[in-house]
């Protein structure tokens, strides 16, 4: 028996051009899955479905798309669906952040941050959900965070649209449960990517004392929590949501 879980299989990841979202696109390619590799800047997809290709030929397809943008990601979803046959796994994991106090928030910033985060995820559950009822299976995963379980301050918006991303996710399972999809939520704590790397030495410092195993995480510690929920061995978990942090939020 082959040991790649997820051949046959396609899957769509969002924010897919670096970090979090190309670690979990190569895991799934790893263990035979197609990819299309989503993001906004089509240098950044185009490069991460060239590296995916590299190893398994004719394996990714590059896709640039404003998550935030519904129509568009309307057509990108018929696109995918028209190029790859089917949609196994949706891994909504496209996000932004725009840190500051509440006090001083713009209406514009948490406007980007909400439309981004959590409508981005609808607009992409919309454009397969379909598919995935009519073959009565499918695995969604939707990236939140800890900031989304605990809060944190300077981020009422990104924290807002994280903590949504929650109760959407068991909305739609619940919806959907009956036609074999499951839905689920990782919140990843303190992971090293360009969205970290901007935090001044202090604000390391300060969370790092937070995290009980005493490391920030990296990107394969959520692709394999990814790869996981979207396997068939999670086929009896929907609804949930897996903190990956190093027991930051427990
Ligand atoms: P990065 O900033 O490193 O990468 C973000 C990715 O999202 C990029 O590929 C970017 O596209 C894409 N993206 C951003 N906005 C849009 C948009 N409007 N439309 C399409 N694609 C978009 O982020 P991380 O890898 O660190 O984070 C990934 C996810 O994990 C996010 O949802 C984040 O909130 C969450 N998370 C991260 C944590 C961390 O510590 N890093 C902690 C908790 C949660 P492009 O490359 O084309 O610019």
């Amino acid at each position: 028996m082959s040991n790649k879980r997820f051949e046959n299989q396609v899957a769509v990841v969002t924010g897919a051009g670096r970090g979090i979202g190309e670690a979990i696109a190569k895991r799934l390619a790893a263990e035979g899955a197609k990819i299309a590799v989503v993001s906004r800047t089509e240098a950044n997809s185009a490069k991460v479905a060239e590296a995916i290709n590299a190893l398994a030929p004719d394996t990714a397809k590059p896709y640039a798309v404003d998550v935030a943008d519904f129509d568009a990601v309307q057509k990108a979803g018929d696109q995918i669906l028209a190029d790859f046959g089917r949609c196994d796994i949706l891994v909504n994991n496209a996000g932004i952040t725009r840190d500051t106090l509440a006090m001083r928030m713009s209406s514009e910033d948490w406007d980007l941050v909400l439309q981004t985060n959590l409508k981005g995820a609808f607009n992409f559950t919309r454009a397969v959900l379909r598919a995935m009822v009519k073959q009565r299976s499918g695995r969604i995963i939707n990236i939140s965070s800890v900031s989304g379980l605990m809060g944190l301050a300077g981020q009422a918006n990104y924290a807002a649209s994280k903590a949504g991303l929650i109760g959407m996710t068991k909305s739609i399972a619940r919806e959907i449960a009956s036609r074999g999809i499951t839905v689920n939520v990782v919140a990843p704590g303190f992971i090293e990517t360009d969205m970290t790397s901007v935090l001044n030495e202090e604000v390391r410092k300060g969370a790092l004392a937070q995290i009980p195993v005493s490391r920030f995480g990296a990107v394969d510690d959520i692709a394999s929590a990814v790869a996981f929920l979207s396997s068939a061995e999670a086929g009896y978990i929907s609804g949930q949501v897996l903190a990956v942090d190093g027991g930051m939020s427990m």
